[in-house]
């Protein structure tokens, strides 16, 4: 199909599979923002919240293996390593119970962050974009079809920086579980096939600096690494 774009058409992001030449193309990427209790505690936040959004743009995926430049306007970027969902279908108001019938697969990711101006923007009661979503701030590895490994509900989620365990907790200790977030998005927006969800973080995020090399995994699911480059300088886009 040729559609009559006044500008050149652009590329579909699209995630790598394990094992297949095929790709999962992405239409949204949405983030848990608080789903694991150890990490609400070490950033001091209030547990009684229950779970919020927010997203991040397709064309911000990094995949397995690259050196993402380090960020602009930031003095703090986090790691934030998180089990991702990817759904083959959806809808509006989705019951919890039926909700794991429209994953896909799973896989790992990392929701880098720019604490600083995440931590202003909360402050000012900002919105969380400037902190949280800028380009290649969403890495993420290769995903596994649940037709192969089901749906975990328990699992060892981890992530080092050059070779030290910096964050480590397990599937079973979400808040909120699959079903469940996925059931809850479902109230604010029709989600469907392409969006990926990226569920929130164990304890342990910290500062990430250029040159670091990031391991990260989720037992059972798959794995993810990249690197930490010196600071993007002038990019055009085209
Ligand atoms: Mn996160």
């Amino acid at each position: 199909m040729s559609a009559d774009y006044v500008i050149p058409a652009l590329p579909q992001p699209a995630l790598a599979v394990q094992g297949d030449s095929k790709t999962f193309p992405v239409r949204r990427i949405w983030c848990v923002g608080r789903n694991y209790l150890e990490h609400i505690r070490e950033l001091g936040n209030d547990e009684r919240q229950p779970p919020f959004f927010f997203a991040k743009h397709a064309d911000m995926i990094s995949p397995d293996g690259v050196t993402i430049p380090y960020p602009t306007l930031t003095k703090d970027m986090q790691h934030e390593v998180e089990l991702v969902v990817a759904l083959k279908s959806g809808g509006l108001n989705i019951p919890a119970e039926t909700a794991l019938d429209h994953v896909w697969g799973y896989g790992v990711g990392v929701d880098l962050t720019r604490r600083d101006l995440q931590t202003v923007s909360r402050k000012k009661e900002q919105p969380w974009e400037i902190g949280k979503s800028f380009d290649q701030s969403a890495a993420c590895g290769a995903l596994r079809p649940a037709s192969e490994i089901g749906h975990p509900a328990s699992g060892r989620i981890w992530l080092s920086v050059n070779g030290t365990e910096r964050q480590t907790g397990d599937l079973s200790q979400m808040i909120w579980n699959v079903a469940e977030i996925i059931a809850k998005l479902s109230l604010q927006t029709a989600v469907g096939a392409g969006d990926i969800i990226m569920t929130g973080t164990p304890a342990g995020v910290a500062a990430l600096a250029p040159g670091d090399q990031i391991a990260c995994g989720v037992d059972g699911i798959g794995s993810l690494q990249f690197a930490i480059g010196q600071p993007a300088s002038a990019r055009t886009a085209a």
